[in-house]
Order: C-alpha cells, then structure tokens, then sequence
C-alpha cells in the first residue's frame, strides 16, 4: 500500500484506486513537463495548481499529481476504478519510455494486480452478429463481460484480431503491472472504433465498420460476413478517448469513421441548439439511412466528385467559429490543417476543440 501524502487536494480524495511511481534524476523536471504535455497542453485536462514543487492535473474520471521531494519526484495517479487506474498507467508509463530514454517505471498500487492475467482494461469478446449497413459499412456485434464502463468512460475502443492462422496470444499484466503484449508472429491488429451502443444485460457492444477495403481489419469484417474467416473472438481494449462535444453551438464535421460519433452527437441534440455539420462520405448511396439519425442539420460532401471536408470546414467565415465548440476528426492531412487554422486563424481557444486524426493515408 501506498501513503497519500497528508496535504492532497480536495480534488483527489474521491477517488478509490490511485498508484505511485518514484523518479529521479535526471528525468525528474522532464517527467513532469511531459506529464503537463499530455494531460493539459494536448489533452483535456485542467492544470489546478503547478509551482516548482508540485503540479495536479484533474482529468475526465481521475487526476495526476506531481510532487518533487528533494531529488526524487513522486507521481500518483487517481481513478475511479482500477481499470481506469490502469490505463493512466499504462499511458505515462508508455509516454516515459517514448520520450525519456526508455524510462521504465516501477508502480506501486492500491489495486492487487494479479500478474499473468487479462490487465484490468482487456476482455476476449466473441462476435455474435455481423451484418452490412447500407453499402459502405458493416455492423459487427460482440459479446463481453464487464462492458458498463462503455456506457460511460469513453467513446472509443480498440479491437485486437490475431493474425491469421495463429492461436490469439492476448496481452497479460507483467509483475509490476504493466500490459505486455505479443509480438512478432503474434502481434495483434489493434484499430480503434466507437461504440455505437451497448447492452448492459444481453453483454453486448455494437461498432460500424467503413468497409474501405484496404487493410487487415476490413479482410477480417468482410471475412465473417462470407462465413469464410474463423477468427470470431477477439480482444477489447478500453474504453477510452472522451465523450460526445457539447451540442448547444457546435460545429461537428467528420468522414466515414467519425459518422458513430456524429451520428450519436446530432441524435441527442435538441432542435433549438445551434449545430453545424458536415459529413464527408465515399459516395452519397447511404445518405437516406444516415440522416434518419442525423436529422437535418447536416450537409454531406461527396469524395467521389472531389468534395472534401477539410475544404468545407475551412471555407467558414471565422464569425461562425465565435463561442462554437469544433469537432473534426478524418483522416491525418485533413485534420492537420484544420487543427492549425482553428489554432493560429481562428484561435479557437483549446478547450473548445477537438481536432483527431482518426486515420492515415
Ligand atoms: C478514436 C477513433 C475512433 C474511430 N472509430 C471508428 C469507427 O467507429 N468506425 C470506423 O470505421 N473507423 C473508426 N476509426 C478509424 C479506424 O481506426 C481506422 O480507419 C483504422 O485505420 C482501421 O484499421 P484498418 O485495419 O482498416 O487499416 P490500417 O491497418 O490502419 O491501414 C491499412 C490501410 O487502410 C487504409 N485506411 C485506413 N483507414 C481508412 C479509411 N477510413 N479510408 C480509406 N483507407 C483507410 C490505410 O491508409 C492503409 O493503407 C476510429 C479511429 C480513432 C482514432
């Protein structure tokens, strides 16, 4: 067990899972400017306090706080649950060894980890339904324990499919808590997709799948459908990545692979609030399906006769951007240059956008 230390904000004492990880030199003052990088500059926390000594970050479900005691820096983390616990852990642990020469470290825990087992954010799901929606997607549908943290912590997820031909190897939690995953031969596939609903008492989670027939996930999805691909059980990771924005004024534009998340966005809008969005599909023969959901705040830009979503976000008068929340996500290029705009042009400022890479050319 670990001790809090006596003075700990307000913001922390609801939390019933925290861990801690000691650091010294010299990645002391690195590991908390990263930690700032991370959870403020680049994501959505909020900065409650930062001077030389200390630093607490709160953030959607938990909080990071950062305390430097003569040459050795403490890092707790805060959680609701272990699971959550668990991936802010892996996420620093991950960003320390990227950034700071493979900087492995070592965790305390309020939790009990049960090394050699499924870390706390994994469930083996099974396929229990896959059909195709409309003529660009398909709708697959997993069965899997302990799903309520979808209905509430994140849109988003991963899935991890196994190669062909190979018994699944599913990722395991290491002696100091660490996820450790397969490699090589082994390696699972691991895109992210959004949760399109859940069913707390069937167990039962549904995604869309953009069939864009280029990659391993589609070969799999359309595999299942053919009946000819076997590999019906895979992993679930997270939930993770945020919620839905804001509706009241907001600007929402996305492609095939952000639609889950519009979709889910405009259904739960009133018709009083203030939405623009834009939907940029492949081609326009899913359209009457897609706005019986999205109602008729949405305009749709057609790929196959050149119409682009980054071309119709940046067009708008920087007027219209006044007090509206952004939320864009597409592919890579797209969402670079629309991130700048909004940053530099339109200075929208950073807790009233989301800008996402949701895939790379
Ligand atoms: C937070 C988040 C949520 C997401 N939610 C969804 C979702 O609900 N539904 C969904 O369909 N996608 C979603 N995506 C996008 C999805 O993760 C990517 O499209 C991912 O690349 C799919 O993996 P893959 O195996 O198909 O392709 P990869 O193995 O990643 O790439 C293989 C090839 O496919 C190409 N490719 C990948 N995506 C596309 C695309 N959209 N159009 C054309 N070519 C492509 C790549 O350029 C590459 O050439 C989400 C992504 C993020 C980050």
């Amino acid at each position: 067990m670990i001790e809090i230390s006596e003075n700990i904000d307000k913001v922390v004492e609801s939390y019933d899972s925290y861990a801690s990880t000691l650091i010294g030199e010299p990645h002391l003052a690195q590991m908390v400017d990263l930690v700032h990088q991370i959870f403020f500059e680049k994501g959505s926390g909020q900065l409650i306090r930062r001077n030389e000594k200390s630093q607490l970050i709160s953030i959607r479900n938990g909080a990071i706080c950062s305390e430097i005691n003569g040459e050795q820096l403490k890092i707790t983390i805060y959680a609701e649950t272990s699971e959550s616990l668990h991936a802010l852990r892996e996420l620093i642990s991950h960003y320390a060894e990227e950034h700071l020469s493979e900087l492995a470290l070592d965790w305390t825990a309020s939790d009990e980890l049960d090394a050699g087992s499924l870390p706390p954010t994994c469930r083996v799901a099974t396929v229990v339904g896959v059909e195709r929606l409309g003529q660009l997607f398909i709708r697959v549908k997993l069965c899997a324990e302990k799903l309520d943290r979808y209905h509430h912590a994140g849109l988003h997820f991963r899935i991890g499919i196994p190669p062909i031909g190979r018994k699944p190897v599913w990722p395991f939690l290491s002696e100091n808590g660490r996820t450790t995953w397969a490699k090589g031969a082994d390696k699972l596939h691991l895109p992210a997709f959004t949760t399109v609903s859940v069913n707390l008492e069937r167990n039962e989670l549904v995604f869309d799948l953009f069939s864009h027939q280029n990659g391993p996930t589609c070969e799999w999805a359309e595999g299942l459908l053919a009946g000819i691909d076997s590999r019906n059980e895979i992993l679930l990771s997270g939930p993770g990545g945020g919620w839905m924005p804001p509706q009241k004024k907001l600007l929402i534009a996305g492609d095939e692979t952000a639609l889950p998340t519009i979709r889910r966005t405009l259904a739960t809008a009133n018709s009083s609030d203030d939405v623009i969005a834009f939907i940029e599909l492949e081609n326009l023969m899913d359209v009457k399906l897609i706005a019986a959901e999205c109602g008729h705040h949405v305009r749709y830009l057609d790929r196959s006769r050149g119409e682009s979503l980054s071309d119709a976000v940046l067009t708008l008068r920087k007027k219209k951007l006044e007090d509206r929340y952004l939320w864009f996500a597409g592919e890579k290029t797209d969402a670079d240059k629309v991130r700048e705009v909004a940053k530099s042009v339109w200075h929208v400022p950073r807790g009233r956008r989301y800008v996402a890479a949701f895939w790379k050319k």
